[in-house]
């Protein structure tokens, strides 16, 4: 198949890549390098067709879905670090530029997988959470909810083009962590600790790190990616992609420093002092695998401790 990768250079969407070249897929990449690395495409990237370019570039993005028959569209401003940072930009990247995405496929008939996040569910005390759950946001004053609000555009979006026949499935991330994760941690309290851990520095817990999150490994995100689009059943559907295994983010902490042999300590620092006042944290946070399992066939393979050896292991080679 001839397939567009949107963010293709990116942490996630450089693993999809390499999994689609491998399968033997012609595969081109959009990627405006503002997170994403070109570095990350160095085992693929003399079988693709790399594009500098910004998803907001109505005219780049209709020119490269053109030429394709499925998009995977992973572009967009993510992180809570950076978000909070930038939020005009970040919102602008993931409402205009999900829209010019979702525009053009829908015009050339090519089949679209929207990614999503569990940002969605904002900060509902509803677990485990399913997809069709009510979403639970705090004030418009708060900046971090801006993401979960312009992702959920998006899927509305994704909805009404579905309506007027786009073939398009949505999937919503849940912490993904593994190799090429990015090491100043845009996106991830995995990234972060690992960091630290390795510079043998305190790790940051936010709050009382009684907060929890299931951990995906990235190999798992991708296969799940790649089942929703693969998937005729999956048409118009929404599939939270995980796994359900809850752990604080103390817990984390004290594997990551157990796993990396490090001397670090652990240093609690409050939310406002990481990302100013008025932050809102999300406590718990665990997917309902149960649709993705029964319509995708999904299921996480790789446990965390696996996931995370493998993670360092990437790390130690790669950047330290
Ligand atoms: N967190 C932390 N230390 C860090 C980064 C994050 O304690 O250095 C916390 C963060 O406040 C949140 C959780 O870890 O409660 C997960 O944060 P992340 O930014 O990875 O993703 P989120 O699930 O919040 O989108």
């Amino acid at each position: 198949m001839n397939i567009l990768v949107t963010g293709g250079a990116g942490y996630i969407g450089s693993n999809l890549v390499d999994q689609l070249v491998g399968s033997g897929h012609t595969v081109s990449v959009l990627d405006d390098l503002s997170t994403g690395k070109r570095s990350n495409l160095s085992k693929s990237i003399n079988n693709i067709d790399f594009i500098e370019g910004s998803i907001l570039d109505e005219e780049v993005v209709r020119r490269e879905v053109g030429r394709v028959e499925l998009v995977y569209h992973l572009a967009a401003a993510v992180g809570v670090g950076n978000i909070v940072a930038q939020p005009l930009q970040s919102i602008i990247t993931n409402s205009r530029g999900t829209e010019n995405v979702l525009d053009a496929c829908f015009k050339s008939e090519a089949q679209v997988v929207v990614a999503s996040t569990s940002e969605i569910y904002g900060k509902s005390a509803k677990l485990p959470m399913c997809e069709d759950d009510d979403r639970v946001l705090g004030s418009t004053r708060i900046n971090r909810w801006s993401y979960s609000t312009a992702k959920a555009l998006d899927e509305h979006l994704a909805f009404a083009y579905a309506e007027q026949g786009l073939a398009m499935s949505i999937i919503r991330y849940f912490n993904s962590y593994g190799p090429r994760i990015d090491e100043k941690g845009y996106g991830s309290v995995v990234a972060n600790f690992l960091r630290q851990a390795l510079a043998n520095e305190p790790l940051t817990v936010h709050g009382s790190g009684e907060q929890t999150r299931c951990f995906t490994y990235v190999e798992d995100s991708v296969r799940g990616t790649i089942l929703a689009a693969s998937t005729p059943a999956a048409k118009s559907g929404v599939f939270n992609i995980g796994n359900n295994v809850e752990m604080t983010i103390n817990d984390l902490a004290k594997m990551i420093i157990a796993a990396t042999n490090s001397s670090s300590t652990i240093q609690h620092i409050s939310h406002d002092e990481r990302y100013g006042a008025g932050f809102e944290d999300t406590k718990r946070r665990v997917p309902d695998m149960n649709r993705a399992k029964t319509v995708l066939g999904y299921e996480p393979l790789t446990d965390f401790a696996t996931g995370l050896n493998k993670t360092i292991a990437w790390w130690t080679s790669n950047l330290s």
